[in-house]
């Protein structure tokens, strides 16, 4: 039986985190075993908020990359390859373009957070509000059923499936198929900061590839209750990062919701679950920087290249049929001019 197809891809504007490891990458380890899957790297959307340092998102593939094979993600399994370099997949975007209005993209809410953050003013690259349709067109070319993402990508699956639908109803054809969203236990991981949403360009995270010390730090510096001022004082577990990073990393479920009810009480510290975060921690994320010191760069590349190869046939097979769902497949079938003539 023809397995499913799942895509998905991160923008190479940093290092992995650990809210991608448990928002997406744990579950990409999980689906390359029963489904075809494909990731991308995702160069082209990074340059529609980094166009004025693109050396910056160059930088960032290999180091995306070597983080996907430190956590697992197997080539032999898995498809990776680099956005830019599949043309088709602009081509797509073109056309998905006419599908959906300037409101509608200003309406979703993740494009809106995001340029509340980034502080475009009036100024906002026409490529940035459209990158949702260059989504939508990457992940239709792959006939991708299955987007394991995290909670931030929602709006984005729904407006991709608009599009699927608008395209299929206008040009008569089924050719484009809807999405699943595959969401992780943890569909959004908190920054250390207490902000809602540990990211890189915050740089409010805990990296995969960080060393033991500036894990520590970081796990040392993160937000508790500012009223939990002496160890016997009751604590507020809700809204504090070390116990939602406890709920996303600890081993034991039972043992952290025990250590809540004493930290409710009073009398449990913070440098006491400061101190065992920071072990569950090191101990997960110490055999993946292992792993990515062993990698050896240029093999990176080549991996590269032979999934963007796969890549490319896949997405202009799914590009021709789109042209022939909306008419203009002209030299393909070569009867432009039996049309005409
Ligand atoms: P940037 O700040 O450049 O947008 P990012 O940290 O948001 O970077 P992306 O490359 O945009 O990372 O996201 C890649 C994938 O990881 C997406 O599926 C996203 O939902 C998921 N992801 C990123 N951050 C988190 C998080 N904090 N919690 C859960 N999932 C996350
Ligand atoms: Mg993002």
């Amino acid at each position: 039986m023809d397995r499913k197809i799942a895509l998905t891809g991160d923008r190479p504007t940093g290092k992995l985190h650990l809210g991608h490891f448990v928002g997406s990458l744990k579950n990409r380890v999980g689906l390359q075993q029963t489904h075809d899957q494909y990731i991308m790297i995702a160069d082209t959307q990074a340059l529609t908020d980094y166009f004025e340092n693109s050396q910056l998102v160059v930088d960032n593939i290999v180091e995306v990359v070597s983080d996907y094979l430190a956590v697992g993600i197997d080539p032999e399994l898995s498809t990776i390859f680099i956005q830019s370099q599949v043309p088709a997949l602009c081509e797509l975007t073109m056309y998905y373009m006419n599908l959906v209005t300037v409101a509608r993209l200003e309406r979703n809410p993740t494009v809106k957070a995001e340029l509340t953050q980034k502080d475009f003013g009036k100024s906002i690259p026409a490529g940035f509000l459209c990158y949702p349709v260059s989504q939508t067109a990457d992940i239709t070319a792959f006939k991708a059923e299955v987007v394991p993402v995290g909670e931030d990508q929602l709006p984005m699956i729904e407006q991709a499936n608009e599009i699927v639908r608008r395209f299929n109803r206008l040009y008569n054809t089924q050719c484009l198929k809807e999405i699943t969203a595959h969401l992780s236990e943890t569909k959004r991981l908190v920054g250390i900061d207490g902000k809602a949403k540990a990211s890189k360009s915050l740089n409010n995270a805990i990296f995969l590839s960080d060393t033991p010390e500036i894990i520590k730090e970081k796990v040392y510096a993160m937000f508790t209750d500012p009223g939990h001022l002496k160890v016997s004082d009751p604590g507020k577990v809700e809204g504090n990062v070390v116990f939602q990073y406890l709920d996303a990393f600890h081993p034991n479920a039972d043992e952290v919701s025990a250590l809540k009810s004493h930290y409710r009480k009073g009398g449990l510290g913070d440098t006491v679950i400061k101190s065992l975060l920071n072990d569950v921690l090191q101990q997960l994320l110490q055999p993946i920087r292992e792993k990515r010191a062993q990698l050896k760069k240029e093999n990176l590349f080549d991996l590269c290249f032979e999934g963007t190869q796969k890549a490319r046939s896949l997405a202009e097979k799914t590009l021709s049929e789109v042209k022939t769902a909306i008419g203009i497949d002209f030299f393909e079938k070569r009867n432009f001019y039996q049309r005409n003539h």
